[in-house]
């Protein structure tokens, strides 16, 4: 009967169990320093030999090879963050949600059993899954590295978001709340505060601060959080102006930082009319700085 060596950089004790439990293949020894082993196998065992490391590459190398790369490039991430993260990914790659380097998952699974049948037959008296994965499957891996890339990047994206939505939720409950009503407009380019009669809310003690620490790159989302933060309305009513808005909106911000303080108008009349003049904003004029509330 042929002898093969198998070898395999990560998962080598799912490597034994599996192979072990193939009928016709025996397994004669193993060196779990080299993550080497050796095995017998009958020939008609070479169809399942072939899915079974196949089966240990997509799964177990797979899961312990990203897992080592994103811990070599990824030090911002905790062991567990990774490990969600991977397992989320490749339930969605085997779930066939995603095509990776331009073929199906099932495809690369069938390429691998091909390849791997093939070397079998071939009667090769090593076979390194490492080195097989690394010719043979190299599109499917870089591509699987790209998405997993990706994917990382906007989990530290959504970390950080929700870092900056807890610190301003932390700043807001050391204000006490004031019983006042607070509108906030939202336009596309631009965001602005008024009071309940349309008066427009400014801070210059605020724009200062804020422009000082923003380094003199001030946006008006910036400034108006700081101003509506700083002044703590029991209510505040939003007029989303830019419903299309790219995530994380300023809408959605303020909805997360204020919670049930936030009322949306609903489309009102003012918002209406701000729709019919481009979203002007009022400016600070003698007659000018306040515009007409019709509800
Ligand atoms: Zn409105």
């Amino acid at each position: 009967m042929p002898i093969i060596k198998v070898t395999i950089n990560h998962a080598f004790p799912a490597l034994i169990d599996k192979l072990s439990r193939v009928s016709g293949v025996e397994v004669k020894d193993e060196d779990s320093l080299a993550n080497a082993l050796i095995c017998e196998y009958h020939p008609h065992a070479i169809p399942q030999m072939s899915q079974v490391l196949t089966n240990v590459l997509f799964s177990d190398w797979l899961f312990a090879t990203l897992e080592a790369q994103l811990q070599t490039e990824q030090r911002q991430l905790t062991n567990d963050e990774l490990e969600y993260l991977i397992l989320v990914f490749l339930h969605e790659v085997r779930s066939g949600e995603v095509t990776i380097a331009k073929r199906a998952y099932s495809e690369w699974i069938n390429r691998s059993v091909q390849g791997l049948h093939a070397l079998l037959n071939a009667n090769q008296t090593i076979i390194s899954l490492d080195g097989f994965a690394r010719f043979r499957l190299r599109a499917f891996m870089n591509g699987l590295s790209s998405m997993m890339a990706d994917r990382v990047g906007q989990f530290m994206i959504d970390r950080e978001y929700e870092e900056s939505v807890s610190m301003l939720k932390y700043m807001l409950e050391s204000q006490p709340s004031v019983e006042r009503e607070l509108h906030v407009f939202c336009a596309p380019d631009r965001v602005w505060i008024t009071d309940a009669s349309g008066g427009l809310v400014r801070d210059s003690d605020i724009t200062e601060i804020a422009l000082a620490e923003s380094g003199g790159d001030l946006n008006s989302e910036d400034l108006a959080m700081s101003i509506l933060i700083t002044r703590s309305p029991c209510r505040i009513v939003l007029h989303d102006m830019n419903p299309d808005a790219m995530w994380p909106s300023f809408a959605e911000t303020l909805d997360r930082v204020f919670s049930e303080r936030v009322q949306r108008c609903d489309h009102c009349s003012t918002c209406q009319q701000l729709e019919q003049a481009h979203h002007h904003l009022p400016v600070d004029g003698p007659h000018e700085h306040r515009f007409r509330r019709n509800h």
